[in-house]
């Protein structure tokens, strides 16, 4: 029989038990599906698609024969990305979303453990100490002083029902369209925005740049999407009937990583018809999870972005990749 370590302790508890046990401290909805067997328990992933994978494809090693380290986890579909697969302890971070320190004094303190031979107790543990600390955003209220509509947003051929629905803004103090963007939980992480008199953007430099809409298209759990660089691209992608994402300009590592965390199998690149966009897209071809697969779609030669193309001309590109 293998043992689960943690530091200088053994948890007695079996893995199952453990399992059910965070199932239940889970407020996030992961670890919906959990198969007990022999060998291996199969569960939800909690790393990619935030957590919420349709038929799990996580396998917990629990097995006597010593082909893996006790406890250790692989999931099939992000088995070879950071937080795919590790040890047990690293599966209870992924499930929290916490630090390897919660995760261990989680484990410590909620299971029996005994002290490892020559080990010494420490000092009792204050685990609520250690909760981690939830990111709640921006507040959401200075959104509801913005104007839901400015005509600038026609003239990009938008329609209001789909700024309506990614709340898309005026701020009429500043003159510029505001675009919220939040992350799969709701909350509102960044407020790029574009002056309507300008062709100024502004974008906070200080934090890393989400991906925008992504939240979207977690909900929704689509596999496939359209990659652009500008919010309004964006928007029009969207509204062409097409979940669509972007990057505000050259996409970032911590953006990659989001993508390759989420539940998205297909991109198309649709990034702006010139030099810089070919550019954007070799740098996701190089970047990006080899789960993923990366579909180059041509626009025509005389238009320059997305947002440039008519419902038949976006339709037409994409036809000839899909
Ligand atoms: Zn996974």
């Amino acid at each position: 029989m293998q043992e689960l370590r943690v530091d200088n302790y053994v948890i007695t508890t079996p893995i199952i038990k453990i399992l059910r046990q965070l199932k239940l401290s889970l407020t996030n909805g992961k670890l919906k599906d959990i198969r007990d067997g022999s060998e291996n328990i199969v569960v939800t992933c909690p790393h990619h698609g935030g957590g919420h994978e349709r038929t799990p494809a996580c396998n917990i090693y629990v097995g006597s024969d010593g082909k893996a380290e006790y406890g250790s986890y692989r999931c099939f579909v992000c088995g070879d990305e950071p937080g795919g697969s590790g040890s047990f302890v690293r599966f209870v971070q992924e499930c929290f979303e916490c630090s390897e320190t919660y995760a261990k004094e989680w484990l410590l303190t909620k299971f029996d453990a005994e002290v490892c031979n020559g080990a010494r107790l420490g000092p009792p543990i204050d685990l609520e100490s250690l909760q981690p600390k939830r990111f709640i955003g921006l507040d959401k209220k200075v959104l509801e002083t913005y104007q839901p509509w400015h005509p600038y947003l026609g003239e990009r051929g938008l329609s209001r029902e789909i700024c309506e629905f990614f709340q898309v803004k005026y701020d009429p103090q500043l003159r510029q369209i505001v675009f919220p963007c939040f992350n799969s939980k709701g909350d509102l992480l960044m407020m790029p925005r574009r002056s309507v008199d300008y062709k100024t953007f502004y974008l906070d430099k200080t934090m890393d740049k989400p991906v925008y809409c992504l939240d979207y298209v977690i909900k929704n759990n689509f596999k496939k999407v359209v990659i652009t660089e500008g919010p309004f691209d964006c928007l029009k992608g969207n509204q062409f009937g097409v979940p669509t994402i972007a990057t505000f300009g050259q996409i970032s590592d911590s953006q990659i990583n989001e993508i390759n965390k989420s539940c998205i199998q297909v991109i198309y690149t649709m990034f702006d018809n010139d030099q810089a966009g070919k550019r954007f897209t070799e740098h996701l071809k190089r970047k990006i999870s080899r789960r993923i697969i990366i579909e180059e779609v041509q626009l025509p030669p005389s238009k320059k972005d997305l947002g440039d193309l008519t419902y038949e001309e976006f339709w037409n590109s994409l036809n000839k990749v899909m």
